[in-house]
């Protein structure tokens, strides 16, 4: 089995934080192993839970079509997220389900060793930034912008939350220009 594959089947029996109580599918991420291009997202929501792989929702199409729209596709990129399992009701990941499930990120990033993470929003956001010694800002003001991190050859890019598209529309082309940078940033 692959590495992804082993780190999928932790992932998926995964005991390390309360959020195991609640879930139906833990979502260890799928897609391309051999990428260039990491998507990370939050956490799942319904839908996710309910199938065990991300952005199968409203939000995944969007991020399906943006995809599309700048020349690439799902199958070719690798997408996850930071905690692996649903919070109840849809909250947000707290500090502590971060803390125990962003070490099976951590391992992802490594096994595929991109030449891109895009971040999906603030939650993903600010742990990768801040894990490779950047400051978080607010997403509004960083969205589209490219870190690099050369030591590991490797760019960050984030960008809004493709659900942020859905509660206010006015984002969607900013969200179609920063995918541009995403694809332009592999080339
Ligand atoms: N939102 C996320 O952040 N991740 C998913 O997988 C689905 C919705």
């Amino acid at each position: 089995m692959s590495t992804l594959g082993k780190i999928g089947d932790r992932v998926k029996n995964c005991t390390r934080c309360r959020l195991h109580l609640t879930r139906k599918n833990a979502v260890p991420g799928d897609g391309n192993e051999n990428t260039e291009i990491m998507f990370v997202g939050e956490a799942p929501g319904k839908n996710e839970d309910e199938v065990g792989r991300p952005f199968v929702g409203r939000a995944g199409q969007f991020l399906d079509f943006a995809l599309a729209e700048a020349g690439l596709d799902r199958k070719d990129v690798f997408i996850t997220n930071v905690v692996k399992c649903r919070p109840p009701g849809n909250r947000d990941p707290a500090d502590e389900e971060i803390e125990s499930c962003s070490p099976y990120l951590d391992e992802q990033i490594e096994a595929i060793k991109p030449g891109v993470i895009c971040t999906l929003g603030k939650f993903a956001t600010g742990y990768i930034l801040s894990s490779y010694g950047f400051e978080m800002e607010p997403i509004s003001r960083i969205h589209g912008r490219i870190y690099a991190v050369p030591v590991a050859m490797m760019k960050i890019i984030p960008m809004y939350h493709p659900a942020a598209t859905i509660y206010n529309p006015s984002l969607k082309g900013q969200f179609l220009e920063d995918m541009a940078v995403v694809a332009g940033a592999i080339k």
